[in-house]
């Protein structure tokens, strides 16, 4: 579905010139003439972006910038706003109300545009994982807190060393400024060693001389592997009109163009350094998430939802190589007894003692799974009958002849019954991989039968 955006104008032709030009981009549209109906269009109708004209009839533009940040409703819809006055201090004004950018009207259409698409697609990466957990933020000042300090790179064209725009950085960031000649940047980045630590946001500055220059160094930081979650933003004649426009759609989180003064220019980066660091928390949630969604939380073992998978790659490759593989399934002894007897921290312990075992005693290569309260999957790919058999055995021992030492101090003799299928001996033909498992399941109930604490085997059937 396109992405509807908000058009706000007290001036009629201006919003139906807007509107003609993003429905011609297949963007939704929707109106309002004041601060008022913004307001509660915004609230009720939650557009994906609003673009507010700051001079409005009845609210001022910046009054609703910030009601619009007050609402938790619409915090985090991305807001460019359009200034007919073009004052600085009416732009650094709408940057602290919460604004993501601040353009002048009439704005440069392929740079509106390019903007647009980019804080779509920030909005767009940010709402995935966590909806509502973490607000998308705007480039406004974070409302006090403790904010580290962050490093920012400067990296300067070649023949100008960077004097004016550093010293204008210096004098007001109170971050870590570290200037770079463009090749230091590339050198570092290729050596793989960077600065002590890799700046968060890098500031590239443009002479105009050579913008397509300017915007290489931005895809080569975009595309490294090292910078590639970097905020980047290009201030100079690459950050103005169709340089822009191309520097967001190559990745740039932010463009200015050579007027800017060193007020916004450090408004801009700090609100680049904070969004940076919130895709770097979103980033991280949502790899915590995968990783819990895939591991066992009591013995930190993979569980069945990872391990069933695995198994059909692994008979992929197997079959693919023309290998054997192996699939055991290990069953606690009379578990519930220890749970009955020693209580149930007592048996969490013991399950955690025996992942803890099973992990340091199979390879790397192996699956490890716990996919019942008592009861663990191992795949073991490459591995033939005779391998089966001398692995599952010397597991089942090692439980055997091991006791585990309880928190209470008391030792406790705990066995396990082992079921393995063996695929891909000599003239098996059948790697079904349900079918594998219950063979193995099989083979388990038969070693119960016969007394536990021993391993049974079966051939994957047909
Ligand atoms: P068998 O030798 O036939 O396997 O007997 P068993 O007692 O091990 O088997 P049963 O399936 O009757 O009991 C399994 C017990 O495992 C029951 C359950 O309370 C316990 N259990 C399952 N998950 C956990 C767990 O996470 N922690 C603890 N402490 N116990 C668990
Ligand atoms: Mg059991
Ligand atoms: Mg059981």
């Amino acid at each position: 579905m396109s992405a509807r955006i908000l058009i706000v104008d007290d001036i009629a032709a201006n919003r139906i010139l807007q509107q003609a030009r993003l429905a011609a981009a297949f963007y939704q549209t929707v109106l309002a003439a004041d601060g008022a109906s913004c307001l509660k269009i915004a609230q009720r109708e939650r557009p994906d972006l609003v673009l507010l004209d700051l001079g409005l009839p009845d609210i001022s533009g910046l009054e609703v910038l910030q009601r619009l940040r007050r609402n938790p409703a619409c915090r985090d819809i991305p807001v460019i706003a359009l200034t007919s006055t073009g004052g600085a201090a009416e732009r650094l004004a709408a940057f602290a109300a919460g604004a993501d950018d601040v353009m002048d009207h009439p704005a440069n259409e392929r740079v509106l545009l390019a903007r647009l698409r980019n804080l779509l697609r920030l909005k767009a990466e940010s709402d995935f994982p966590a909806p509502d957990a973490l607000a998308f933020p705007g480039l406004a000042e974070a409302p006090a807190g403790f904010e580290p300090q962050g490093t920012i790179a400067l990296v300067t064209p070649p023949h100008m060393p960077g004097q004016g725009l550093r010293d204008a950085l210096a004098g007001q960031l109170r971050d870590r400024l570290v200037v770079l000649s463009r090749r230091e940047a590339l050198a570092e980045l290729a050596a793989g060693k960077g600065c002590t630590a890799v700046p968060e946001v890098f500031v590239l500055q443009d002479d105009g001389r050579n913008p397509s220059s300017t915007l290489r160094l931005l895809s080569e930081l975009k595309s490294h592997q090292a910078t590639r979650h970097a905020a980047v933003c290009v201030v100079g004649p690459a950050g103005a009109g169709d340089e822009a426009a191309m520097a967001f759609d190559l990745g740039a989180d932010d463009a200015v163009g050579p007027g800017v003064t060193a007020e916004e220019l450090v408004l801009r980066t700090r609100g680049l350094l904070r969004r940076k660091r919130h895709f770097d928390q979103l980033r991280a949630r949502m790899q915590d998430g995968l990783r819990l969604a895939m591991r066992d939380p009591l013995t930190g073992l993979y569980n069945r939802r990872y391990a069933v998978p695995q198994l059909a790659s692994i008979a992929d490759r197997a079959r693919a190589e023309g290998s054997p593989f192996a699939v055991m399934v290990m069953d606690l002894d009379r578990f519930k007894q220890v749970n009955d007897v020693h209580g149930h921290a007592a048996g969490d312990q013991v399950l955690v003692e025996v992942a803890h075992r099973l992990t340091v005693n199979l390879r790397e290569t192996d699956v490890l799974a716990r996919i019942g309260g008592e009861e663990f999957l191992v795949i073991l790919p490459r591995t033939g009958m005779a391998m089966a058999r001398r692995v599952a055995e010397r597991l089942c021992q090692m439980m055997d002849d091991q006791p585990i030492r309880l928190a209470s101090g008391e030792e406790l003799r705990v066995t396990v019954s082992i079921g393995v299928a063996v695929a891909g001996t000599a003239g098996e033909e059948s790697f079904g991989v349900e079918g594998l498992v219950e063979q193995a399941d099989i083979a388990l109930l038969e070693s119960k039968g016969a007394g536990r604490n021993q391993v049974t085997f079966r051939l994957s059937a047909a």
